[in-house]
């Protein structure tokens, strides 16, 4: 499968559909997700056009890597949901289609504000 430059991130990422903005910077992209399953519920991404974990992992750079890493510890601490700085918070991947991922650009979700409760329904 290839990349799909017409998915709904891929948009965000052009500015060519609006978002939530929390945080940006040359390797991630943060904003509230549009459809919240917590009291905080975000998304991180990274800039780079990639599929999934797995793409992600397979053809990105180490600095893409590191730079996507630290970008989810610098949104939660924004957020007020780091270790730093809160309770914690749950960070997830959905990949592909026994993943349940619907949007086909990597995507972390940053869970928090409150207990997250169960890890898998
Ligand atoms: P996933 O099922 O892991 O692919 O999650 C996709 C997430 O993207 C869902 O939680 C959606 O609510 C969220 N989402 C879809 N469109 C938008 C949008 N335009 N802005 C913010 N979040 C969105």
């Amino acid at each position: 499968m290839s990349y799909d430059d017409n998915n709904i991130f891929a948009k965000i990422l052009r500015g060519e559909i609006p978002c939530n903005k929390i945080y940006e910077d040359d390797f991630v992209l943060a904003f509230h997700d549009i459809n919240p399953q917590k009291k905080i519920h975000a998304l991180v991404i990274p800039k780079g056009k990639y599929i999934d974990l797995d793409d992600f992992t397979l053809k990105a750079s180490s600095e893409e890597m590191v730079g996507l890493l630290k970008g989810i510890n610098i949104v939660a601490k924004k957020l007020g949901i780091s270790t730093e700085v809160g309770k914690g918070y749950r960070a997830l991947a959905n990949i592909s289609d026994h993943g349940g991922q619907e949007v086909p650009h990597l995507h972390f979700h940053l869970f928090g504000g409150e207990k997250v409760g169960k890890m898998v329904e």
